[in-house]
């Protein structure tokens, strides 16, 4: 790397080969490019395939294919996120030895009878800005005997941030800069309203947070310009950059594509596949006109 690449900004576009790219990703590929170019800034790409279960190459294949027709150009290679493993997993036990982290043993299915019966008796359980439940305190309450008998056992089990202590261990008040379409300014970030987030699964080695926020540190990402739809996870974010003692980059949560009900596209939705759409004979600047730019 050159002295001046280095001190360029630098812009990433993270999508997951777990689909089709849509108009949705569109937008936000085009506004990194566009942002990246006016800053005369650095493009990445990262291809965010953690979960070995639903990323496949014909989808990352699909999405360097969409890039290029789209006109995006970005700096080769793109960093697959499923050959950082052992990144990951050394943050991990990182935390871990701190006291941060603790193993979980509950199933979804457990989880959700548990909250189940728990609204029956007419009292909500806590949700989650994406209106998931909050995981439940009986593991973090665990004593480290039963816990160490429960991990040598090999029970299944996940790895999730004791969210109280970690909030300790941060100390200070947490926030970020956004120049988005949504709250701008300093934003006061709320990770408790997460719970007792997911750092690594029983089946992937790492969770989305923890690996972006390791990637866009060891990337040296300094502008996050991405959906709104991850505004709040950047609580959860700012709060893991702090405990891992990573630099804050600059965030920009830019606005969504929605269908004509006003929901946000996902990867399911055919007819706004830009594959599709480019099969149906539009052009690339189409699709910028079809996305607002
Ligand atoms: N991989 C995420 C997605 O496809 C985006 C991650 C990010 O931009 O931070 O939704």
């Amino acid at each position: 790397m050159t002295t001046t690449q280095r001190q360029k900004p630098v812009f990433r576009f993270a999508p997951s080969p777990n689909g089709p790219l849509h108009l949705g990703h569109a937008l936000s590929a085009l506004i990194n490019q566009d942002m990246a170019g006016k800053a005369d800034g650095r493009l990445l790409l990262r291809i965010e395939d953690i979960d070995l279960t639903r990323c496949t190459p014909d989808f990352e294949t699909g999405i360097y294919h969409d890039m290029e027709w789209l006109g995006i150009s970005w700096e080769r290679p793109a960093r697959r996120q499923s050959e950082h493993f052992g990144e990951y997993q050394a943050a991990l036990q990182q935390l871990i030895g701190r006291g941060l982290v603790y193993p979980s043993f509950m199933t979804r299915g457990e989880v959700k009878t548990k909250v189940a019966s728990h609204e029956a008796a007419g009292v909500p359980w806590p949700r989650d800005p994406d209106g998931s439940p909050l995981y439940p305190a009986e593991d973090r309450e665990l004593s480290e005997v039963e816990r160490a008998e429960r991990l040598s056992a090999g029970l299944k089990h996940a790895w999730r941030l004791d969210m109280r202590r970690a909030l300790e261990a941060a100390g200070s008040n947490l926030s970020w800069t956004d120049t988005g379409d949504g709250e701008r300014g300093i934003v006061e970030a709320d990770p408790a309203a997460w719970g007792d987030v997911i750092l690594s699964r029983s089946d992937a080695p790492s969770s989305y947070h923890l690996s972006v926020v390791l990637d866009d540190a060891l990337q040296g990402v300094t502008h996050v310009v991405r959906g709104l739809d991850l505004f709040h996870a950047t609580s959860v974010h700012r709060l893991l950059q702090v405990l891992l003692d990573l630099p804050e980059p600059a965030y920009h949560h830019h606005r969504l594509v929605t269908d004509a009900s006003g929901r946000k596209l996902s990867k399911s939705e055919g007819d706004t596949g830009i594959a599709e759409l480019r099969a149906k004979g539009l052009s690339a600047a189409d699709i910028r006109q079809l996305v607002g730019l």
